[in-house]
């Protein structure tokens, strides 16, 4: 079977070519084609003469996502369903604000974990995506950014489907890419990588060295109450994790932001009030409450405006840096946590 080109490095494809008896340097030259100028065919490499391309197509394949479907919002919010090449979709969205355009990509196809609350978790995990498949959705954004908006995308969030720290090594080699001059040459510090909470993952991505952010999906700081809305964390105290978020904090010295939905009947007490403010207490913290969106499931009915509002008050009052997320998309199922492939 041919094998994917963009899973080579740029040093293991100067190799190849030397191997092969050519000059190495004309790994650099395809370097550039498959990832900075996103070529997706080997015959459009007008630098390369006919017998390399031939030699690299038998050889190689250059796998791409395909944006299979495009829908609107009435808001602006535009959601991508991309075909991988094994005819896989996964679903990318582009939010636009007054001053930026935020991509929000999927990292897996499906989700490893099974939050409650979250349409894309009935999906289950069928793949972790390639480095190349994350980075196409940004480029894919990138473009639209550019011919809708006028300007080039801002900001990249790691919220879309699938957990990005159950998908390491292809999360931190996409990141890098996109980072890259070699790439998209956007900056790390326009990155947030947004966890469910997996202490050991966190721990190893502060050590990386990365100027990226961290989001870590909280909803709520009391343990039995978050082990049931998300059953997976039972494995993961909150404890251990605000451990693993000290450890990112003293290494990075970046603030975590806590995300946060309040739920009638769920995290609707002062008590749950109380134990989030004493857990933002113990790490550099900011929370960002997030409005729920229904996926159709009764259990979870979001609190009214008035709850949100004393969460707020109450958080501020502890001098705890508080916004709040107004979900976006919802008409065309492009908000946080109803991802799933309905079209
Ligand atoms: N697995 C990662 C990233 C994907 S989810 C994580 O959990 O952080 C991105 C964000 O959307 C998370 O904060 C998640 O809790 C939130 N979310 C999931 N379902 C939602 C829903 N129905 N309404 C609002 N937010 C939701």
């Amino acid at each position: 079977m041919k094998i994917d080109i963009r899973s080579l490095s740029e040093d293991k494809l100067c190799e190849f070519f030397e191997n092969k008896g050519f000059e190495s340097y004309r790994g650099k030259q395809v370097y550039e084609w498959i990832w900075k100028k996103s070529s997706h065919t080997f015959d459009n490499m007008t630098n390369i003469s006919k017998e390399v391309r031939l030699m690299l197509h038998e050889n190689f394949v250059i796998n791409h996502i395909e944006v299979d479907k495009i829908q609107k919002s009435s808001d602006g919010t535009i959601k991508n369903a991309v075909k991988l090449f094994d005819d896989y979709t996964v679903e990318s969205v582009l939010i636009p604000t007054e001053d930026r355009t935020t991509a929000c990509v999927s990292s897996q196809v499906g989700c490893s974990l099974d939050c409650n609350f979250c349409a894309t978790s009935k999906l289950k995990r069928m793949r972790n995506l390639n480095p190349d498949e994350i980075y196409d959705q940004v480029v894919t954004i990138n473009k639209q950014s550019l011919q809708y908006f006028n300007r080039p995308l801002s900001n990249i969030v790691f919220m879309g489907m699938g957990e990005p720290l159950m998908n390491y090594n292809n999360l931190v080699k996409s990141i890098e890419m996109i980072s890259s001059d070699k790439g998209l040459n956007i900056s790390q510090k326009r990155i947030v990588v947004s966890t469910s909470g997996i202490p050991k993952m966190i721990k190893k991505l502060a050590d990386e060295n990365l100027k990226v952010n961290l989001a870590l999906s909280l909803h709520s700081a009391i343990e039995v109450t978050r082990n049931k809305i998300m059953p997976f964390s039972s494995k993961f105290p909150l404890d251990d994790i605000s451990e693993s978020l000290e450890y990112w904090y003293t290494k990075t010295k970046r603030k975590i932001t806590f995300e946060y939905i309040v739920w009638k009947n769920i995290n609707d007490s002062i008590e749950d009030i109380n134990a989030l403010v004493n857990y933002c207490k113990s790490i550099p913290s900011k929370v960002n409450l997030i409005e729920y969106n229904s996926i159709g499931d009764s259990q979870f009915e979001s609190a009214s405006n008035n709850m949100i509002n004393l969460y707020k008050s109450i958080l501020e009052k502890n001098r705890i840096t508080v916004t709040v997320r107004r979900s976006r998309g919802k008409d065309i199922d492009a908000a946080c946590g109803q991802l799933a492939n309905k079209q």
